[in-house]
Formats: structure tokens, sequence, C-alpha cells
């Protein structure tokens, strides 16, 4: 299927590693030009030089932190006018709720839920004017069903996807849909980083812990992030103009409800 996205341009937000990294992949792939915004700089660079050598696509790779407003300002000076923009930034620490100040719950909020409005807030006026724009904020399976000690997640991406479910309907009569993709498992720096974090606790060695969780999924594996990078370059497809105010779970079937 063409996705009629040849000659767009695309901001993907946290797309040095990981499912931000696939998300820009699979666009550049058909045919979209990327700006990619990522903290720090060798991966990121590595990453812009792998896509590009990939696909032929011009990526403008940002050093910046997408949670502060100077990370996104540079992020627009590169690209105001973006047709596609993909919300993206790394997940908050796991812990108990008694342990998180003020400032904890500030830097959640700044980075799973401001960070992705206010992104939204700078390009989606000019999506409306052109009659196009496709908008995927990354969350978690944990906003469908959450996790308690993720309590910090939970919080910050249920209200990102609360203020969605109201913008999502305005925009989508200019042909300007805003969707979320809630990742389960998915097999990542962070998810390795989760599991050797659970491994130290639990006294066990990480490929035990790994082990167990594959066979809890009903797939029995872990997510390919290519998987979720194509769930994002289609939702961002022309002919995904009638989606919009979406939740979509890609986890494996791991969460148990009918619906
Ligand atoms: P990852 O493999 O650790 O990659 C995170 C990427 O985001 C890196 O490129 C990182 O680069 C960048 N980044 C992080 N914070 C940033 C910031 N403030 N500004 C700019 N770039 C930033 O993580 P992932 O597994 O792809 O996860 C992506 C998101 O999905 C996270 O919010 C995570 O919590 C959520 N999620 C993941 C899973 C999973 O199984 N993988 C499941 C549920 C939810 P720098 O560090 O250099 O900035």
């Amino acid at each position: 299927m063409d996705l009629g996205l040849t000659g767009k341009t695309a901001i993907v937000c946290a797309a040095s590693k990981g499912l931000g990294r696939a998300c820009a992949h699979s666009l550049a792939r058909e045919g979209v030009n990327l700006v990619i915004a990522a903290r720090t700089e060798r991966p990121l660079l590595e990453t812009a030089r792998l896509i590009s050598d990939d696909t032929g696509v011009t990526v403008t790779p940002v050093i910046a932190d997408v949670s502060t407003e100077e990370g996104r300002a540079a992020v627009l000076a590169q690209c105001a006018r973006p047709d596609i923009l993909v919300n993206n930034a790394g997940g908050p620490p796991p812990g108990d709720f008694r342990d998180w100040d003020r400032d904890d719950w500030i830097k959640a909020l700044d980075a799973n839920m401001l960070s992705a409005i206010f992104m939204i807030k700078s390009t989606v006026d000019g999506m409306m004017d052109n009659g196009f724009g496709r908008i995927v904020n990354i969350t978690s399976a944990a906003v469908k069903a959450p996790n308690d000690i993720l309590g910090l997640s939970n919080g910050a991406r249920s209200g990102l996807t609360g203020f969605i479910a109201g913008l999502s309907r305005k925009t989508v009569q200019s042909n300007v849909t805003i969707n979320n993709i809630l990742p389960g498992p998915f097999d990542t720096d962070r998810l390795r980083a989760t599991i050797e974090a659970g491994a130290k606790q639990q006294g066990k060695t990480a490929d035990e812990v790994a082990d167990a969780r594959r066979t809890q999924n009903p797939a029995g594996r872990f997510g390919d992030p290519d998987e979720f990078g194509d769930l994002c370059a289609y939702l961002c497809s022309t002919q995904a103009g009638y989606i919009t105010g979406q939740n979509f779970l890609i986890d494996g079937g791991a969460y148990p409800g009918t619906f």
C-alpha cells in the first residue's frame, strides 16, 4: 500500500533509539523527510545517518530535550510547519508514590504530558491551514492497564490522553488527526533496563526475568520496534484521515479485556 506520504515532513521527538527511532525509520521508508530529536549527540547522529543512508530522505538531527521550552524551540526552529508530528519522551522512573515530591511529578508532567501538548500547540494550526496533518503520541499500555509502580507514568499519560480526546475532535474536519499508540513490552533499551532492575530486585538473572515476561505475553515474545513504527506510519497515512482520538494498544494481546 502506498501511504501517500512521499515528500512530506515529520518531526519525531525522542527518536535516536527505540520506538521513536522505529517511527522515524518507518516514515522515512515512505519517503518522509525528518527532523529527529534526542538529548545525546552520538546516538542521534548515528540514527540520522543510518536512516538517511537506508532510505535517501533528508534527516535533520536536533540535540534537544523536548521536555523543555528551549528544546522544543530548537526542534521547531528546524521545521515550524511539519505535516506529521510524533510526540515521544523517555518514561518516568518506577517507584512508590510516597517517595515522590512535587518536583518528581512536575518532571513527569513536563516529559509525558506537557511536551506533547506544547508541540501540538505550536504546529496544529499550521496543519489545519494546510488541510493535512497527522499527530501521533507515544504513550503506554499503562494508560489502559495501570501498573502501580509506574504511578508517574499512569498519571501524566492519562492527562495527555484526556486532553487529546477533546482536541482530536476539533481538528479532524481540517484533515488533521491526533491519535495515541500504547506500547506493551517492546524490545528496546528501556525495556532491557527495566528487566535488569527487576532482576536485581528479585535476585534473578536478567535472562530469567526476560523469559518469564515473554512467557506471560500471549504472543510469547516482546514486540519488535519495527512493528510499532509501521503502525505509526499507517496512522500518518493519507488513508487514515477518518481515524482520530483513538488509543491503539499494541501489546501482543497482553490486555485481557474483550474491548
Ligand atoms: P528508549 O529505547 O529508552 O529510547 C528513548 C529515546 O528517547 C532515546 O532516543 C532517548 O535519547 C530519547 N529521549 C528520552 N527523553 C528525551 C527527552 N526528554 N528529549 C528528547 N529525547 C529524549 O525508550 P523506548 O522503549 O523507545 O520508549 C519510548 C517511550 O515509550 C517511553 O516514554 C517509554 O516509557 C514508553 N514505553 C515503552 C515501552 C517498551 O516496552 N519499550 C512500554 C511502554 C511504554 P536521549 O536519552 O539521548 O535523549
